[in-house]
């Protein structure tokens, strides 16, 4: 049997969040009991368990927490994809989120560098966000 895709498994729960990042939106869940935000979606609070939580859209900035660049990944589709920076970010909103780096013309990257939410639509039609160094506008 051929090894399936690694596509995300969407279901009712999580569609709002594909549809969105279809659209180059990125949502995130917020507590409406306890006002904090998490990731990845859960229908439920994971801080205070309430399951008064709603999707909200993110800003789409983050800071980077940490990176690594993988060489080495017999998994399909990330076989295809070596060399790529797996990266954990600390989204504006609060989330850690895990995700990749793209933009590597920018130079090594660095901790703490201000980062913006990107979207790459995979060959399935589903639209996966990464993240970039920020453009910025003075
Ligand atoms: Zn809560």
């Amino acid at each position: 049997m051929a090894v399936p895709p690694a596509a995300p498994e969407i279901d009712a729960f999580t569609r709002p969040f594909w549809d969105a990042a279809g659209r180059g939106v990125l949502l995130i869940r917020r507590c409406l009991a306890c006002a904090r935000a998490h990731h990845y979606p859960r229908e439920f609070c994971p801080y205070c368990w309430s399951e008064d939580v709603d999707w909200e859209t993110a800003s789409g900035r983050a800071v980077l927490y940490t990176w690594s660049v993988v060489h080495r990944n017999d998994l399909p589709p990330f076989d295809a994809r070596v060399p790529y920076t797996a990266a954990v970010v600390d989204l504006d909103e609060g989330p850690r989120m895990m995700t990749e780096l793209v933009g590597g013309a920018e130079g090594t990257p660095v901790i703490g560098m201000a980062l913006e939410v990107a979207f790459r639509t995979e060959g399935d039609g589903i639209a996966i966000p990464l993240f970039r160094p920020a453009v910025r506008r003075r």
